[in-house]
């Protein structure tokens, strides 16, 4: 390491908290600092060179060094480098941005809502769901359904929905009502004998069982990614998304459609509940909204729910949610750029053009002994280790030989994420047949290294 790094390894052990990170771990081992990127690579400050294979958070969508983007933000930033829109004031990006939005989701979303983070977003449709359940007359409608290793992020609600054991265990939650039904991942939760088909049969008959238990007249929502992302990259089985639909319009059960990793181009479709067949009332989105080149997020939703929002807010003078930076101009400015940039390059379609090659080149280390399944869509897939193939046993603790895995992967120049033992992998939109070989390839070689 480098004398810079190692001051600023250490500067940083002595002054912060990493979230996601056991900390004490990190005082042993200290950060990799990454100092830059370019494409789809990233360097960090001793000079070693990565491939993005997570395309930082599942994120960075047009790839690093987008001058692009950083030309739109200092236009912005000169122009009008903050505005809110609290109190009937709007500035053009925001407006903007909005009607874009709308334009390319589903049809019946015709309202955006700004917030900063996919966790804000979530917050802000349990927040929106139960002011419009109160405006309706009907304020025993407040539960959540929810999946077992669904994400949806952190704050004290979108903490609630997410249904992973570390986002819940020590910091109270879940705190508001929510149920949290079985994750519709055949390969771990299939039973014995059971056909993928008799699987989803299953998940919509416990969904059926949970809302006749519960009564439909208290669930206001059901909320899911399309495919689970940082659960451990978890496809829908066959028929699953429409049945859920059905289920939850029989029972005027709101859909919501958490596509803060699915949106924009991800899993095939522009976004995740078109790849999956199913229309929401209510999408979020962040992430690859920006490319995360500014932190940005929106709830999207139909005209029947603003109504019965805008008529309360009439009636109390107010609709009091908003955060400061709400539909901040710099964010929605660049924005507009990231969509501008993914459609003229056409990388919405590149999931559909180059997904199959990541796909069927990460297939071929099915038969690694490490390996119990691969899987994923588009250009997202993960890798998940086990400790029998047979039985699919995992590792004990879950996650050691993951995080190994990570650091071999390192070491071969490839950034991915072990979720627990899940090697997960979403490239940058941007990737070519060539990166994503050599994507494959040194996976292949972490998987040997591991093993
Ligand atoms: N929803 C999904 C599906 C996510 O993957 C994430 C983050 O990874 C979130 C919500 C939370 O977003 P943020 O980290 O911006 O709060």
């Amino acid at each position: 390491m480098t004398q810079l790094s190692n001051s600023l390894a250490a500067a940083d052990l002595a002054t912060s908290l990493h979230p996601y990170t056991d900390a004490r771990a990190l005082e042993e081992t200290g950060p990799i600092i990454i100092a830059r990127g370019e494409g789809i690579h990233v360097w960090d400050t001793a000079g070693n060179k990565y491939i993005e294979g997570l395309a930082g958070l599942w994120s960075v969508a047009v790839g690093f060094g987008e001058t692009r983007l950083a030309d739109a933000a200092h236009k912005q930033m000169s122009q009008l480098p903050y505005y809110h829109i609290f109190a009937a004031k709007a500035h053009e990006p925001s407006i903007r941005l909005a009607e874009k939005l709308v334009e390319i989701t589903p049809e019946p979303l015709t309202r955006v809502f700004y917030t900063n983070s996919g966790s804000e977003a979530n917050d802000t449709v349990v927040k929106l769901v139960w002011y419009m359940n109160n405006a309706l007359g009907r304020p025993e409608k407040k539960k959540f359904l929810a999946r077992n290793k669904g994400y949806h992020g952190i704050t004290i609600a979108s903490g609630s929905l997410t249904g992973l054991p570390n986002n819940h265990r020590d910091f109270d939650l879940p705190a508001i009502p929510v149920v949290h039904l079985t994750c519709p991942h055949f390969y771990r939760f299939g039973q014995e004998g059971e056909t993928e088909a008799e699987f989803t049969a299953r998940l919509l008959a416990e969904l059926e069982a949970v809302i006749e238990r519960e009564g439909a007249e208290t669930i206001a929502a059901f909320i899911g990614e399309p495919l689970m992302g940082a659960g451990g990259v978890m496809v829908p089985p066959e028929g699953y998304w429409p049945g859920v639909e059905a289920i939850c319009r029989k029972h005027d059960i709101l859909l919501v459609s958490d596509e803060v990793i699915n949106g924009f181009g991800r899993t095939g479709g522009r976004f995740g509940c078109e790849t999956y067949g199913f229309t929401p009332d209510i999408m979020t989105v962040s992430k690859q909204i920006t490319s995360s080149y500014m932190p940005l997020a929106a709830v999207l939703f139909t005209e029947e729910i603003y109504d019965a929002i805008a008529d309360n807010s009439h009636k109390i003078g107010t609709f009091g949610h908003g955060y400061t930076a709400s539909g901040h101009p710099v964010a929605t400015a660049v924005a507009l750029e990231n969509l501008a940039i993914l459609e003229e390059r056409d990388l919405m379609g590149a999931a559909n053009r180059l997904g199959p090659r990541l796909q069927e080149g990460l297939r071929q280390y099915a038969d690694h002994p490490l390996v119990g399944e691969v899987r994923g869509a588009g250009l997202i897939a993960g890798i998940e280790l086990v400790a029998d193939k047979a039985t699919r046993a995992p590792f004990a603790p879950i996650g050691r030989v993951g995080a190994q895995a990570a650091i071999f992967g390192h070491a071969e120049g490839l950034i991915f994420r072990a979720i627990g033992d899940t090697l997960a992998l979403c490239p940058p939109l941007i990737v070519t047949e060539a990166d994503i070989d050599q994507i494959v390839e040194k996976m292949g070689r972490a998987l040997d290294r591991t093993a």
